[in-house]
């Protein structure tokens, strides 16, 4: 946990969101600014910056996240007409949140490359 990590805050309850899904290890909110008409964001509830704060034991983790991104987007309703799972990792990589979060983004067709 980090005192000043905003989804940190989310999980704490400090900051409100708009809760989609919480378990042991993860929360999944609506983004704030949505990019589709389904955006939202899967993050754990321990801190981590980003995928390369994580080794080998953090695969489990990995899977976790991944298959939430899944039956969230059953949940939502775009598993059928297909969906984006994006990480942005560090500044090259389009980060503004330091705490890892996968983007599930769907309900409209998406463009690549991406910007
Ligand atoms: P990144 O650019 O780090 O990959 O994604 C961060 C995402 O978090 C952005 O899509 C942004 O809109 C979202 N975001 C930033 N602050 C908040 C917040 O306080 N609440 C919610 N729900 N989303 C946020
Ligand atoms: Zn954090």
């Amino acid at each position: 946990m980090s005192q000043h990590c905003i989804f940190c805050r989310i999980a704490r309850k400090e900051v409100p969101s708009q809760l989609v899904h919480e378990d042991e290890q993860c929360v999944v909110i609506q983004d704030i600014n949505p990019q589709a008409p389904t955006h939202w964001l899967i993050f754990p509830k321990q801190h981590l910056e980003r995928l390369h704060d994580l080794s080998e034991a953090g695969r489990p983790l990995l899977g976790h996240l991944l298959l939430t991104a899944r039956s969230m987007a059953e949940r939502a309703g775009v598993a059928q007409g297909g969906y984006r799972v994006v990480i942005n990792n560090g500044d090259d990589g389009g980060q503004t949140v330091p705490h890892l979060h996968l983007h599930l983004l769907g309900g409209r067709a998406m463009h690549w490359p991406p910007g």
